[in-house]
């Protein structure tokens, strides 16, 4: 996956490290982390408080100059995707719907974080918030996929953030709202299955995302290949089977990895919201 000539999108808070340092150690220059970290190893101290003293009171976020990896490579990664998703975005809304797209914005975590949506825990994997319109990051999700992706870990993270990013697209186009409305008033099975068609969506959009970068290269076969893979392997059937040794359908929340791959792979194919239609049909 080439992404460092990506535009990095400007609506990341870093809140990694218990909410307290947005924009990390952006300011300091490298001198400065390096003399903070051996002293903060000397005397106990956390480095960031050190850092924060030379800078004179808080760490304030640095002005960045575009595409320039100041910070580390996970957050670079993150705001390049994130950038390219509101670019695809703004995009297919003018030509497809001839309406505007509102970025969301993505927040970076360690550990817990508190959401509009309640307590969000790293081990629940990131999560996008209707009610602030924001998505959740844990970056220990991050290590995970690398682990499970291997060397083709970019795009599988890529995935992952435009999966999020396809559930605040429903959020815009008012897709979550009327589904939410129509689970206050529907039996288990049919609140389960309504939840599943969401997330395939979400899947298709991921897709419709990957046709643009297809096009201007970002992304090649391989890279499809690889978040086809990482798709099934984070469907429900497969995560389920992991921490259960069976599955059992009616407690599906995500879809079965096939029809994830399958959902992915129209928007894929399409570059078409219209393609993504979960909802009608069996
Ligand atoms: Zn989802």
């Amino acid at each position: 996956m080439k992404w460092s000539d990506l535009r990095r999108s400007s609506n990341v808070e870093d809140n990694r490290g218990g909410g307290g340092v947005p924009g990390g150690v952006g300011g300091a220059s490298i001198g400065g982390i390096i003399i903070a970290v051996v002293a903060g190893l000397i005397f106990g101290v956390n480095p960031l408080e050190i850092l924060s003293l030379m800078q004179g009171g808080d760490v304030a976020p640095a002005p960045q100059r575009q595409g320039q990896p100041i910070q580390d490579r996970d957050s670079d990664f993150v705001k390049a995707i994130l950038g390219d998703t509101e670019d695809t975005w703004s995009r297919v809304f003018k030509q497809q719907l001839n309406a505007t797209y509102q970025a969301p914005k993505l927040v970076l975590f360690s550990n817990s974080i508190n959401s509009a949506c309640g307590l969000g825990k790293a081990a629940s994997g990131p999560f996008y918030c209707p009610a602030d319109d924001k998505v959740y990051l844990d970056m220990s999700f991050f290590k995970q996929v690398q682990a499970t992706a291997g060397a083709d870990a970019d795009f599988a993270r890529a995935y992952a953030i435009a999966h999020e990013v396809g559930h605040h697209v429903q959020n815009q186009l008012g897709i979550s709202t009327k589904v939410r409305q129509l689970q206050t008033r529907s039996d288990k099975a049919t609140v389960n299955n309504l939840s599943v068609r969401l997330e395939l969506q979400a899947d298709c959009f991921a897709g419709v995302w990957g046709h643009y970068t297809a096009e201007r290269n970002i992304i090649d076969g391989q890279d499809v290949k690889a978040a086809v893979n990482t798709a099934t392997q984070i469907g429900d059937d497969y995560l389920q089977k992991q921490s259960r040794g069976y599955v059992v359908p009616e407690a599906f929340t995500h879809g079965s990895s096939e029809q994830r791959v399958s959902w992915f792979s129209r928007g894929l194919k399409s570059g078409n919201l219209k393609q993504c239609d979960t909802f009608s049909g069996g």
